[in-house]
């Protein structure tokens, strides 16, 4: 296709993840004419590398299933998690529309969702905490229905994709996890496996699409049958404004800048700043260079959307608990000599490990969620020390569950231990002697760890006692799905290093999505949405699916503000009680 130096239309969106995909199919569904316009060669940004969950309280498969949360309960939840970050204009927007952003995507897109009706939130010591009925995951999708387009779609994360093919949570990983000990595991991924044999032969890529893989590929083939126009490796440089008013970018595409127009505005959904090395030196505190910070999304999201919301008078918010969605990550290295940024997200849970600082003692519940487990680092770490730690465990364990990109049987490890990526030792002492740990702290902290794992306990930081960290760990287990002792030798360790999902500081937008100039009014015909909105949440992390829920609700807010067409009101339902006056 040639494009002309100039292109018109209704609305312009830069970038297409989640929130860039659901602004723009949203918009498409409401009549506007859409360009969306993607940096890279390939579609979906983090969205197509995640998990694919969206935490979006009395959403329609809850209500289905006859979960019926008084309205009051999530924004109590949400109360407690954010103290004085809860802005109430900005919360009641994403609860009254989050419901309605999933009925309209079932009712209008490819995408359809399974239910998260048995996953807790992460708190449950939050007196308004829900074990489940507030989350959603996009199903998967068969990847043939986006014909020729699949190309263009991000493949899955390779680290936690073994041969490129996603895992889905659930019951998929499950068999995962238990093919050699289950015949009906070991079907299961016989047939996954064959399956994935045949598509990458046939089609150069695994075809049975799940979690974020999924997502932005039923949205992509929405975003298609609409005739959105998207445009790749055409990344956005600068916006064009008349006054105040923003009405469209300036893009570099083949060496050439186009300039696009647009008659409804721009939605910047441009996912953050995880690889801008200056705003992580200015937000991160543990990464004063910029660059002693892993993160695990993708390079090309590197702070442009903030920097031309910056550009036209927008401010980036920096009043929060935490400017990035923090994830202790493992730095695995990769056949082709880079380094991939491996996400902790789910062995830690499971039944048989610790994680130690380098004097041998552990800081923290590794149980507790990947935000939180990350955070107790960096307030364990003295000042000047980097935020570093150990994950251990025995060899039951590491066969059982893996450690890190270090998989379970029946997958050898001869490669891993070759790169000094995992460690191994006879005796703990061994092994703390290969990772430079104390081993005198560690052999004391092993002692004090088994004597109580005999019994499924942990005194010292309550592994396994709340719901959440009994669902991530091994339902069934004896005693305690969460702890069991750490005995077989050898023992393996990896270390994990500072690392996030995504980025919490964004541009300050008000409930419409609307970018905020200095004097906190909207500047006309630019929105925000994604990561490159400000959390809703103030840097806190209630639950999983917070950065997905609110960026396709705000996405898909934004994109009926700028078509001009009033949010769906629920008439069978009241939106929301009126706000207490009381905090909780
Ligand atoms: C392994 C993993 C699992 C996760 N699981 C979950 C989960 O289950 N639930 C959840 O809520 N969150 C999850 N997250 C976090 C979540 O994926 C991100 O917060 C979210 O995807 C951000 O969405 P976005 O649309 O803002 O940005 P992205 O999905 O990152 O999309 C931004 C896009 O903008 C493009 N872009 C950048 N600059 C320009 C430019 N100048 N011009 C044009 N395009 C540009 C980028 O290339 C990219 O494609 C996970 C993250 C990871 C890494």
């Amino acid at each position: 296709m040639t494009m002309p130096d100039q292109e018109s239309c209704d609305l312009v969106v830069v970038g297409s993840g989640a929130a860039g995909l659901a602004a723009a199919v949203t918009a498409a569904v409401l009549g506007l004419e859409v360009a969306l316009v993607e940096k890279e060669p390939v579609l979906g940004g983090t969205s197509a590398w995640s998990g694919g969950w969206l935490w979006i309280p009395r959403n329609p498969l809850a209500l289905a299933a006859g979960i019926d949360e008084d309205p009051a309960r999530p924004r109590d939840y949400l109360r407690h998690e954010l103290g004085n970050r809860y802005d109430a204009r900005l919360i009641g927007m994403f609860l009254e529309q989050g419901p309605r952003m999933v009925s309209f995507f079932m009712a209008h897109s490819a995408l359809s969702f399974i239910a998260g009706n048995t996953i807790p939130d992460f708190h449950g010591d939050n007196p308004a905490a829900a074990l489940g009925g507030r989350s959603v995951c996009a199903a998967p999708f068969d990847g043939r229905k986006l014909g020729a387009r699949v190309k263009d779609l991000r493949p899955p994360l390779q680290e936690i994709s073994p041969f490129g093919m996603g895992i889905a949570a659930g019951d998929d990983i499950r068999h995962f996890l238990n093919a050699t000990t289950s015949f009906a595991s070991f079907r299961h991924v016989a047939m996954r496996l064959i399956r994935h044999g045949r598509d990458v032969a046939v089609h150069g890529r695994g075809m049975r699409l799940v979690n974020g893989n999924a997502l932005v590929a039923a949205l992509l083939k929405t975003a298609d049958d609409l005739k959105v126009r998207i445009l790749t490796a055409t990344p956005v440089r600068a916006l064009v404004r008349e006054g105040d008013a923003v009405v469209g970018v300036k893009a570099e595409r083949d060496g050439r800048t186009i300039e696009i127009r647009a008659s409804r505005g721009v939605v910047l959904a441009a996912g953050g700043f995880p690889h801008d090395v200056a705003r992580k030196a200015e937000l991160f505190a543990h990464a004063p260079s910029g660059r002693e910070h892993w993160s695990a999304a993708p390079e090309g999201n590197s702070g442009d959307g903030l920097r031309l919301g910056e550009s036209a008078g927008g401010t980036v918010g920096t009043n929060l608990v935490a400017p990035g969605a923090w994830a202790p990550v493992s730095l695995a290295p990769r056949p082709d000599g880079t380094t991939g940024h491996f996400p902790h997200l789910i062995e830690r849970a499971k039944p048989g490990l610790i994680a130690v600082r380098r004097d041998g003692r552990r800081f923290t519940n590794e149980a507790d969620s990947y935000h939180d487990m990350m955070t107790a680092l960096f307030a364990a770490t003295p000042k000047g020390e980097a935020p570093e730690a150990w994950l251990i465990c025995d060899h039951r364990f590491q066969r059982r569950y893996g450690l890190g990109h270090a998989r379970p049987r029946p997958l050898p490890l001869g490669r891993w231990l070759a790169s000094g990526y995992l460690k191994r030792g006879a005796t703990i002492e061994d092994l703390a002697q290969a990772c430079g740990i104390d081993p005198h702290g560690l052999g004391e902290t092993l002692a004090a760890y088994n004597h109580h794992a005999a019994d499924g306990r942990d005194p010292l930081f309550h592994r396994g006692e709340s719901a959440y960290n009994r669902m991530q760990g091994e339902p069934g287990h004896p005693l305690n799905p969460s702890v069991a002792p750490i005995v077989k030798a050898p023992f393996y360790a990896v270390k994990i290093v500072a690392g996030s999902l995504g980025t919490f500081a964004g541009l300050v937008t008000d409930e419409h999505a609307r970018v905020l100039g200095p004097d906190d009014k909207p500047i006309a015909g630019l929105y925000a949405v994604g990561n490159d909105m400000a959390s809703i949440m103030g840097g806190n992390y209630p639950s999983g699916g917070i950065t997905l829920g609110p960026a396709m609700t705000f996405g898909f807010i934004a994109a009926h503000h700028a078509s001009g067409t009033p949010l769906p009101q629920d008439p069978d339902r009241p939106a929301s009680t009126p706000e207490p006056t009381h905090a909780l």
